[in-house]
């Protein structure tokens, strides 16, 4: 038995990136810990980040190379002749799948996406995945797809995430990123926690605002649909009806433009369109707070919201949000909307005041910088041809445009919304390739899986949702390839340009790419600071806060946006008191603390899954006679769930209902449609229509 060694390294799971120590023996991982003096951690892990590594000792990790046998079936007449002969002699691994060869599966990738673009040309091939691998691998992505395959689809999972809060924020001042460190919650006099569930989703950030709140060094405001953990420490706490976002943020700018407590010096030197967009405000019919009077069961927001908007226009004050602001019709306005509340109160560029979008994924800030976004190259730059977003590809694909995909990382068949209509295109796909490490929905319908290292198994380079950049090292040793190696792998047997010795050898490429953003974060530069991890923009140093003498535009201003919330759904019927039916009720989904996302590490956890192995409803407990079961299927124009568990409780409000996702029996994606953010596509994941049937 060999000693027992500790090795640092980051968490794998949320935006959050904690720092970790994994005790490891015999290339085995013992125990993961934080050190006291961890710089993201303090010290403290959540559940997942604690308990959750047994996943990559899994005995159902995908650990070959594999291929459907109805895929060697289907192409064996026209393979060419060497591939064919080897065609012959594969080994069964099971009913489905033949084990392959690393050597041949990359060669029998590249034939077929050479196939595919010679008959249906450059278009029909799209990418899609990123954000759960490191920034080597996102880039190498991008660029097999752009550059190797010539296409300009690609996309990530920041499309069904935080895009609207790169737009919004992109839009109005230059920067779609969270603009200060987390520590700055202890600069701070107040806080704004709107569409986060933070203690669920990102734990290690609720720690510093639970204590800043207990510790009074900050006043807290909640605003949410539903009462939430964070509730408990908050001096306000909002719960808003369904799709109220904007209409909650244009009436907190209402308040503080009639009451005239927005910064004038701040405004004058740094913004523009300020007078427009106050006049637009001042005159809109829903910006009043009085307006909240006319919605049933929500009238008591007409006396909150003024306090809350009197709080931030008078304290340095900082302002996150999740996915509960972003999934919406109206997500990119909304955030908007947030940066318009900073820009006149002054809360942006300074220490303890800034705007903190929380990112989901591991890396999705990092595999945004690095270009996996249809209309951004990495750096953010305009590729010289712009491609198609997630949703649009789903067309393509129904529309029998899209012959081929790669995905690396993201179960579109499970996270996306519409499933019903996902699973009819991919079936009109000839070839799916998938990198992943376990066989979830997507992969299932994968004809040429590669199984691939794990975060934990790997050197690579995340970047968490306060922009810091961290260089990971393995903890143990894994007999796999790293997903940017099958890129490259298959690549050289494409066009025989991807010249990669090592991870450090795709890092150094892509630093440059991503511009002054990453340039100066050598490997040399990231191990010495592999605690604390560096905030882009890091040329010599760090940047820990953004914007402070100028916004990151063209001309250096921040502009006024102006947008008006408009009248529908549920605060529709309220206001204009119809009655709801028995079966009628409004949606919003969410994550629970031990899982992620698609679950797609964490239901391969022993010890996460037995703490929540299936999807629970949460409805009011005045509605428990009217649903009258304790299991009810979900049902919408588009779909219907699975059969759920329901729970009564007091802190969701009557004709709402709540669940999570996380589990693909629940089927709980199957009930959104095709409505989206506006500007950007991302789903209205956070409030849909649905009958209840109880069984
Ligand atoms: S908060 Fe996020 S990064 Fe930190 S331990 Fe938990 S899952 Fe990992």
């Amino acid at each position: 038995m060999s000693m027992i060694s500790d090795i640092n390294s980051v968490c794998t799971y949320c935006g959050v990136g904690c720092d970790i120590t994994a005790q490891v023996q015999d290339n085995k991982i013992l125990k993961i810990y934080a050190q006291n003096d961890g710089y993201v951690s303090q010290g403290k892990l959540c559940i997942k980040g604690k308990s959750g590594f047994d996943f990559v000792h899994s005995p159902t990790r995908i650990r070959n190379c594999r291929v459907k046998k109805s895929f060697i079936e289907n192409n064996l007449e026209a393979l060419p002749r060497e591939l064919k002969a080897r065609a012959k002699t594969l080994k069964e691994f099971d009913e489905t799948y033949f084990e392959t060869p690393y050597e041949f599966t990359t060669s029998l990738a590249a034939w077929k996406l050479l196939e595919i673009k010679e008959k249906y040309g450059r278009h029909a091939f799209c990418g899609m995945g990123g954000a759960r691998t490191s920034c080597e691998s996102s880039y190498m992505f991008q660029k097999f797809v752009r550059v190797a395959m010539e296409s300009p689809h690609v996309d990530n999972c920041a499309r069904v995430c935080h895009s609207p809060s790169l737009k919004g924020m992109k839009t109005a001042i230059g920067e779609g990123a969270a603009t200060n460190p987390y520590d700055d919650i202890f600069q701070t006099q107040n806080i704004i926690v709107m569409g986060s569930n933070t203690t669920e989703a990102h734990p290690i950030v609720a720690n510093r605002i639970i204590k800043a709140a207990r510790d009074k060094t900050a006043s807290l405001s909640v605003i949410d649909v539903r009462q939430i953990q964070l509730g408990k420490f908050a001096q306000h706490e909002m719960v808003i009806p369904y799709e109220a976002n904007l209409l909650v943020l244009n009436m907190m700018a209402y308040v503080i433009l009639s009451e005239k407590l927005y910064n004038n010096e701040f405004i004058d030197t740094r913004c523009k369109e300020f007078e427009s967009y106050k006049e637009s405000i001042l005159n809109d019919e829903f910006a009043n707070p009085e307006y909240m009077k006319n919605i049933e069961g929500y009238e008591i927001l007409s006396e909150q919201i003024p306090h809350v908007a009197r709080e931030y226009a008078t304290k340095k004050s900082m302002f996150f949000w999740g996915l509960g602001i972003t999934e919406h019709l109206d997500g990119s306005y909304a955030v908007m909307a947030i940066v318009n509340l900073a820009m006149m109160t002054g809360n942006i560029g300074k220490t303890g005041a800034g705007l903190m979008p929380l990112r989901g994924q591991n890396n999705v800030q990092g595999a945004c910088d690095t270009g996996c976004l249809p209309y951004f190259d990495p750096d953010y730059k305009t590729p010289k041809e712009i491609g198609l977003m997630t949703p649009e590809l789903i067309d393509e694909m129904i529309a029998g445009k899209i012959k081929a995909m790669y995905v690396m990382g993201e179960d579109i068949a499970h996270i996306h919304p519409n499933q019903n209509k996902v699973h009819n295109a991919l079936k009109n796909l000839e070839v799916i390739i998938s990198n992943e490490l376990f066989m979830n929905e997507i992969t299932q319908k994968a004809d040429i899986v590669f199984g691939v290292k794990s975060a934990y198994e790997k050197v690579g380079v995340y970047v968490n949702a306060m922009r810091r950049l961290h260089l990971s090292q393995p903890l143990v040793e894994a007999n796999m390839p790293d997903d940017w190696e099958v890129l490259r792998d298959i690549e050289n047997k494409i066009t025989g340009n991807f010249v990669y010795e090592n991870s450090e050898d795709v890092w150094n490429e892509a630093k440059e790419a991503v511009g002054t953003r990453y340039s100066g974060a050598t490997y040399h530069k990231l191990s010495k600071n592999r605690n604390r991890g560096m905030q882009w923009p890091i040329a010599k140093e760090d940047t820990p806060i953004l914007h402070l003498e100028q916004f990151r535009t063209e001309d250096g201003k921040g502009t006024f946006y102006y947008h008006q919330y408009q009248l529908r759904e549920q605060i529709e019927k309220l206001v204009k008191k119809q009655t709801f039916a028995k079966n009628e009720f409004y949606l919003t989904t969410g994550r629970t603390i031990v899982h992620y996302n698609n679950a797609a590490q964490t239901v391969q956890s022993e010890n996460l899954n037995s703490k929540y192995d299936k999807d629970i409803v949460l409805a009011s407990i005045e509605d428990k006679e009217r649903i009258g079961s304790e299991h009810i299927i979900l049902k919408s124009p588009y779909g219907e769930s699975g059969i759920l568990p329901v729970k009564y409780v007091k802190t969701i409000k009557p004709n709402t209902l709540f669940t999570t996702f996380h589990h693909a029996a629940s089927k709980v994606n199957f009930l959104f449609g095709d409505e989206c953010d506006e500007l950007i596509m991302t789903a209205r994941f956070k409030s849909v229509k649905v009958e209840v049937e109880s069984v």
